[in-house]
C-alpha cells in the first residue's frame, strides 16, 4: 500500500490544500487539534526527519514559518505550536515526514504535555558528551 501523504502529493486522494510548490505541500489536518491545524509535508517520501534530505527540510521549514504567521493572523490565534513526530513511539501515525502547525488559544484544552524530570550533574555531563 502506498503512503497516504504521497497519495495526497499525487492528488490521488483529496486534501484541503493551503500551499503547494515543487518541494512542499501543506493542507488542513483532517482531525484538527484546533481550527486551522495545518500539516506541512515535503513532497519527497522520507519516513522521518532523520531520513529526509536537507533540501526538502530547508524548503519545508520556511513554509512552516510563513504558514505559522498566516494561521496566527487569520485564525486570530494567541500562540502556535510547531510539532514533528518521528516513529510510532513518538506518536507518528503517518510514516511520511511532516510538521504540524497548531494555532493555540487561551483555555483551548489542547494538551501537549510531558513530565519534567531532574537528572544528576554527572549523568547530565555524560549525556552531553555523548551528544556533542
Ligand atoms: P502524526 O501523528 O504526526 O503522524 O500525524 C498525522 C496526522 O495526519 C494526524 O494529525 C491526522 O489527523 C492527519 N491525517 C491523517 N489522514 C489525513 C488526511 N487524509 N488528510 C489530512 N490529514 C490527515
Ligand atoms: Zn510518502
Amino acid at each position: 500500500m502506498e503512503c497516504l501523504f504521497c497519495k495526497i502529493v499525487k492528488k490521488e486522494i483529496p486534501a484541503r490544500v493551503v500551499y503547494n510548490d515543487d518541494h512542499t505541500i501543506a493542507f488542513l489536518d483532517i482531525n484538527p487539534a484546533n481550527p486551522g491545524h495545518i500539516l506541512v509535508v515535503p513532497k519527497k517520501h522520507h519516513e522521518t526527519v532523520m531520513d529526509a534530505d536537507n533540501e526538502s527540510l530547508e524548503k519545508a521549514i520556511v513554509v512552516v514559518k510563513e504558514l505559522s504567521k498566516k494561521v496566527k493572523e487569520e485564525m486570530k490565534a494567541e500562540g502556535v505550536n510547531v510539532l514533528q513526530n518521528n516513529g510510532k513511539f513518538a506518536g507518528q501515525l503517518v510514516p511520511h515526514v511532516h510538521f504540524h502547525i497548531i494555532p493555540r488559544f487561551q483555555d483551548d484544552m489542547v494538551i501537549i504535555s510531558y513530565k519534567r524530570s531532574q537528572i544528576e550533574d554527572a549523568k547530565m555531563e555524560e549525556i552531553r558528551k555523548k551528544l556533542e
